[in-house]
């Protein structure tokens, strides 16, 4: 059985499939489970310093709530915060990044997220599985 298994989650209404599949992989023993939501940087877009909006801020506060809500998540499957990582960056390479460090054995991820127009350009599991250094479940979706 896998003694260190990374969950991705976009936080989507799929989010509670993926996770529910990961404790089945690793027996209930939620002690296992590392979880991880990524947030994208908000892009500064020009002309935006006349606005009231400080993209620094907003992308804080993005990554704040999101951390809430990933811990949340964690607590109501028996998730320990020190388990739960909520990271500004680029989703692939943050989830293979983390899955080195903590030296995982396995990734589990959605096949699909809410943002169906990224298979155009390829899905998160798909950049994900080129540079992969363990085995990845792709947890099939919607
Ligand atoms: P997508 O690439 O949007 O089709 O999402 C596919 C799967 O990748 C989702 O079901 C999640 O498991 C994972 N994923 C997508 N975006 C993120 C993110 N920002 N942080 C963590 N995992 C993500």
């Amino acid at each position: 059985m896998y003694s260190k298994v990374i969950v991705a989650v976009d936080l989507s209404d799929e989010t509670d499939k993926v996770l529910s599949r990961a404790l089945e992989l690793v027996g209930s023993q939620a002690d296992k489970l590392v979880l991880i939501h990524v947030v994208e940087p908000v892009p500064a877009v020009w002309g935006m310093e006349s606005y009231a909006v400080d993209p620094i801020n907003l992308q804080q506060q993005i990554l704040d709530g999101s951390a809430t809500r990933l811990q949340e998540l964690g607590a109501k499957h028996g998730i320990d915060n020190a388990n739960v990582h909520a990271v500004l960056g680029s989703p692939a390479p943050e989830i293979r990044n983390l899955a080195k460090s903590q030296q995982a054995d396995a990734i589990v991820i959605g096949s699909h997220g809410n943002s169906g127009w990224k298979l155009m350009l390829g899905s998160t599991a798909n950049k994900l599985l080129h540079g992969a250094t363990c085995d990845v479940l792709t947890v099939h979706v919607g």
